[in-house]
């Protein structure tokens, strides 16, 4: 490789192995005595596909060296084929490429020494069983140990010519633990293991990094070249793309940090590609496919309803009606996602639709994720619709079987305009007579499955998702690239401030009489603690706990606290919800029930314990609790004893910003998608190489290139799609809903 310092010399060997300082490539012509790993072990043998009748479709088990107990670890690691092998990527590199003598050492450094081992043994402790080797060079001699690895004894003996890359430990510069390795054989080949930049495969127990590697270099001897390049030619030229089998060898054993970096980019713009390929071909069907319900252009019953609030539309709101609007009258179907910050007024947007579709004689369902949300839509639609004349009923799952029967005729039989409901709505056999426009709040709780299971339900209706997730423009393109997208960016006028606090445990008196002078004034405060399921009882043992001694409180005895979490029965949960908004109940101690859409403008804190348990997003939701009234708000985080520095560093940022998109975006550049990926990716594929943060441009890119090769070819039926056309059904073939035909 280029970009050695050293040659070293090893003794005893007739001429330096010249090779490897070119490129990894070695030779070990001195070297006498039985070899315990012949290159000639079936699996490393250099073979041709030719010979071989391996291609990429092949099954791993039949690649010699593998057989059925490899292949089932490698089918853990959801390595199928041949080609699933390739498209194993590493998760990591370490860089070897520094070649030094044994004297040149630095502890704590990386590097790679090659000398002969002059001392071998096994050395067996209780439960394992290790393996110490003293390998020399001209300059000096190291000792190394392999911990727990007595079974080198097999391939690494005395004699040998060998390559270490490794680190030695601070204090100890002749010291090795652990190095990866490489026995330096006669014939000339790649070096795999050591001196250059090494690959990090995802493995998982009974399977080796070195098996991996070696398995993985096979493959592309075997079929590196025969990968079909589901990227267009036109594409790849345009957007200064390398071929597929050029990024395949780079990503696995890359030259250099720029090989490396060309094939990653390759390869994560074709990952995201496929994707969105997929969404933008979906989009297309659906647009040309069985056309959607036409309304009629005027809206009386929704101006009306309008007319009678008691509040102005934003201006925001507006826009987005008319959006909505549009597209519902529009013959192809609606597809379209509302997001808005917390507090937006997404709620009333979503009914005027309904009111809309009612009037063109369309029902509506409208479905939250929790029954709390359920019944609060249902509460502000009662206040809202009546003067829209909107029959609405309520359809949650406990319901009295007797009452949930005669809402379901009253569905079936057109006598109600909106359903209101939970996931029930989709999960059970209910029979809308005209459903014609379906609106699913909070999307990210429900995944794209759901979403498309219900729009399957009876006709093509509009669909209209809105989520208070504050979803950075990357990550709606990669989740949501077959939406249109409308954006509520203000917040109704006239609400109180609303200051984030961090505080600690020594100041929980002071908070305490804060809370008490709300609760004087006439305020409503929420006390929310994290349940996880790990720790569930602990946790919910803590709710109970601090419920019980707020209601004790000298301070805090006079008002009512309320207790709700998950694990209470319906009922009782909606009991309590009821008393809360009611204002009999004026603090509402509570687990993370509470955290999405729960609407009661006369609380005006929020206290969360243990903060540093909840995500940036979460905290952003539960905040999003307060400040929805005229009042001034707080919202308290006091973080648990055992914060660290990295998580007080989160709660800072959250009280220094209340805009969720600008708090989005700080949270993907800090943290890579984790956490918000998490919640929305539901039904999405798993990215192997793409990671949204660093690759947003490139997602951007695969977006537009997908959208233009759709328009032109909405079904991928060219001669020059037909790669990625088998690619795109390759790769979703398990999920059906990304099927691009089903
Ligand atoms: P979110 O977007 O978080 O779902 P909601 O729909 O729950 O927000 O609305 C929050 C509160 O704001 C509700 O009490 C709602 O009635 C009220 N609201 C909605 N639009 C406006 C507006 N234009 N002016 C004042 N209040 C509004
Ligand atoms: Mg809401």
């Amino acid at each position: 490789m280029r970009g050695l310092e050293k040659r070293p010399e090893p003794k005893g060997s007739g001429r330096a192995p010249a090779s490897y300082h070119a490129r990894p490539m070695v030779g070990n012509p001195g070297r006498a005595g039985p070899r315990r790993e012949p290159p000639g072990s079936a699996w490393e043998a250099t073979v041709t596909a030719a010979a071989t009748g391996v291609t990429p479709s092949t099954q791993v088990q039949y690649l010699s060296g593998v057989g059925p107990r490899r292949a089932e670890l490698l089918a853990k690691l959801g390595v199928a084929s041949v080609e699933g092998l390739l498209r194993h990527y590493p998760r990591d590199y370490l860089d070897a490429r520094r070649i030094t003598t044994v004297r040149g050492l630095v502890p704590g450094q990386l590097a790679t020494v090659v000398g002969r081992v002059v001392a071998a043994r096994v050395r067996r402790k209780p439960g394992r069983v290790d393996y110490l080797a003293r390998v020399e060079d001209d300059s000096g001699a190291v000792s190394v140990t392999w911990f727990g690895q007595g079974f080198l004894s097999r391939t690494l003996g005395l004699g040998d010519l060998v390559a270490l890359s490794g680190a030695p430990p601070p204090a100890h510069p002749i010291e090795l633990v652990n190095p990866s390795f490489e026995v330096l054989g006669d014939e000339e080949r790649e070096l795999l293991h050591a001196g250059r930049i090494i690959p990090v495969h995802p493995l998982t127990a009974g399977l080796t990094a070195k098996l991996m590697r070696r398995l993985v270099h096979t493959a592309l001897e075997l079929v590196g070249d025969q990968i079909e390049d589901p990227l267009p030619g036109a594409l790849r030229a345009e957007r200064d793309l390398e071929a597929l089998s050029a990024a395949l060898r780079a990503v696995h054993f890359p030259e250099d940090d720029a090989a490396l970096a060309r094939a990653r980019r390759r390869l994560a713009y074709e990952e995201l590609f496929l994707v969105q390929a997929l969404l933008a071909a979906r989009r297309a069907r659906r647009e040309t496919a069985a056309s959607g319900f036409v309304t009629a252009a005027t809206s009386e019953r929704a101006r009306a309803l309008v007319q009678a609030l008691p509040f102005r539309l934003t201006r925001a709101q507006k826009r987005a009606m008319k959006e909505i609007l549009d597209d519902q009258r529009a013959p192809r179907p609606m597809h379209r996602l509302l997001v808005g910050d917390v507090g937006s007024g997404k709620t009333l947007v979503g009914l005027v639709a309904c009111v809309h579709a009612a009037e063109a004689g369309y029902q509506s369902a409208l479905m939250a994720p929790t029954e709390i949300l359920a019944e609060q839509h249902h509460r502000t639609v009662e206040r809202f619709a009546a003067p829209a004349g909107l029959r609405v009923a309520l359809l949650t799952g406990r319901l009295p079987a007797a009452e949930r029967r005669r809402l379901a005729a009253a569905l079936a039989a057109g006598e109600v305009d909106l359903a209101i409901g939970t996931h029930a709505l989709i999960q059970e056999p209910v029979g809308f007579a005209r459903l014609g426009l379906v609106v699913v709040d909070e999307q990210h709780r429900f995944g794209v499955r759901q979403r498309a299971v219900l729009a399957g339900k009876g006709g093509t209706p509009d669909v209209l998702v809105m989520s208070a997730t504050p979803i950075p423009r990357t990550l709606a393109l990669a989740c949501f690239g077959d939406l249109d997208v409308s954006v509520l960016d203000e917040l109704p006028p006239g609400r109180g401030k609303l200051r984030t606090r961090v505080t600690d445990e020594s100041k929980r008196e002071r908070v305490y009489e804060f809370l008490a002078a709300e609760l004087a004034a006439g305020r409503q405060v929420y006390v929310v603690l994290p349940v996880i399921e790990e720790s569930e009882k602990a946790d919910l043992r803590a709710a109970t706990v601090t419920h019980d001694a707020l209601s004790k409180h000298p301070l805090l005895k006079r008002w009512r606290w309320g207790l709700l979490h998950g694990r209470l029965k319906g009922d009782a949960r909606q009991a309590t919800m009821a008393d809360f908004v009611a204002g009999k109940v004026r603090g509402l101690v509570s687990t993370t029930v509470v955290e999405v859409g729960v609407d009661v403008p006369n609380a005006t804190v929020m206290l969360v314990e243990q903060a540093e348990r909840f995500g940036l997003a979460q905290l952003h939701q539960l905040r999003g609790r307060v400040g929805r009234g005229e009042h001034a708000s707080t919202c308290i985080l006091m973080p648990g004893p055992s914060v660290g520095p990295e998580a007080q560093e989160r709660l800072r940022v959250l009280a220094a910003t209340q805009d969720g998109f600008e708090l989005a975006e700080a949270d993907l550049k800090a943290r890579g998608p984790g956490e918000l990926w998490g919640t929305l990716q539901t039904g999405l594929p798993r990215f192997r190489i793409a990671e949204l943060g660093r690759d947003a441009a490139l997602l951007e890119w695969a977006h537009q290139d997908a959208r233009a090769v759709v328009q032109g070819d909405p079904a991928f039926e060219r001669p020059e799609h037909g790669p990625l056309r088998r690619a795109i059904r390759n790769r979703f073939k398990e999920e059906t809903l990304w099927s691009p035909t089903g």
